[in-house]
């Protein structure tokens, strides 16, 4: 990467109105058949143009063809039946019905290479994509099959692989996988949660990141951050064992979180996205707040390893919030090389 502070996104971005319902997690398509289809990749198009308006380095699809950051990829599995559905905890935090595994799990054909592809030809930028994590797909699971939550996300581990190595086949720079369970199970974390990661990106020669946060502003989510405390210590559980692990890039929440910046120095050495957009409200950052966090962070992460960030991806934000805090994002990044090159 040749600018210095290269800023992205952690991930999803608000879609367009006539394509799903706005302001939503797991939003209702819209369209159907061809025109879904055409209508997935304007707004991709359309999401591109946002992010290049703004300045942002690392651009991505903003997971405008997928429903939800999970589910869409495990709907292109064989061994999960979605009729068959259970009541489990998520994450500690809530109930949910979920589908089932019912037979080994596979993926007879890709699932988003064809979507990385169309984004590779719309942009010369670097592009970044992101796929679930192993433990955090377990995790969304009712698993009546394997009976262990490590054997399944080992055989994730490897279909995400598969898909990994597909998706860097047709030019994705970075793959990105979201491990939102990193900040729960930490015994599990350390016996084979990151094993599983690093089998999952085994062979691969672009970089590669994890993205570990507390979540898209939603009620479960917030509930759940009130009720951890004043500091947010749960990085320094699973930093450590991360910092020895082959991941390139660790993705984390820095900003308006209370998480102590100073846990940073345990992943010394790795690339930090860290998120200096606070994606859990809508009131947008001054470009100052933004390079206030940044500052922050440099105590603890060399500027040549520092890439701007959000906290989470901002799908159910309005496109005008998001809008703003892309540019507030860029602003507050282009502050901070101004003054590390004085
Ligand atoms: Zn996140």
């Amino acid at each position: 990467m040749k600018t210095l502070l290269p800023t992205s996104t952690a991930g999803s971005l608000p879609k367009p109105s006539w394509l799903a319902e706005p302001e939503k997690l797991w939003s209702p398509w819209k369209l159907q058949d061809e025109e879904l289809i055409t209508g997935k990749q304007d707004a991709l198009r359309v999401t591109l143009q946002e992010q290049d308006q703004a300045g942002i380095d690392i651009v991505s699809d903003g997971e405008q063809s997928r429903q939800h950051f999970v589910t869409t990829f495990i709907e292109h599995l064989n061994g999960v039946d979605f009729e068959n559905r259970k009541t489990v905890r998520i994450r500690d935090r809530y109930d949910a019905s979920v589908p089932s595994v019912v037979s080994a799990v596979s993926r007879q054909k890709s699932v988003f290479v064809e979507d990385a592809r169309f984004l590779r030809q719309q942009t010369n930028k670097p592009i970044k994509w992101a796929l679930p994590g192993p433990m955090t797909m377990i995790d969304t699971l009712y698993d009546g099959h394997y009976k262990s939550r490590e054997k399944l996300a080992w055989e994730f581990a490897k279909i995400l692989n598969q898909e990994a190595k597909e998706l860097e086949a047709v030019g994705v720079d970075i793959i990105q996988f979201d491990e939102p369970a990193f900040n729960v199970f930490f015994d599990e974390v350390n016996d084979w949660g990151i094993a599983a990661l690093e089998r999952a990106i085994e062979g691969l020669e672009c970089e590669t990141a994890v993205h570990i946060c507390y979540g898209y502003g939603i009620k479960a989510n917030t509930d759940w951050k009130k009720s951890l405390g004043s500091e947010w210590r749960q990085y320094e559980e699973v930093f450590p064992k991360l910092q020895q692990s082959n991941i390139d890039i660790i993705s984390l929440e820095c900003h308006n979180s209370r998480v102590p910046v100073e846990l940073l120095e345990l992943i010394r050495g790795k690339k930090v996205m860290a998120g200096a957009i606070d994606v859990a409200t809508n009131t947008i950052e001054t470009p100052e707040e933004v390079a206030n966090t940044l500052r922050k962070t440099l105590q603890f992460v060399d500027a040549d390893k520092l890439y701007p960030c959000t906290n989470c991806g901002m799908a159910p934000l309005p496109r005008e919030v998001a809008r703003g805090k892309l540019n507030a994002l860029s602003a507050g990044a282009e502050i901070v090389r101004r003054e590390l090159s004085n």
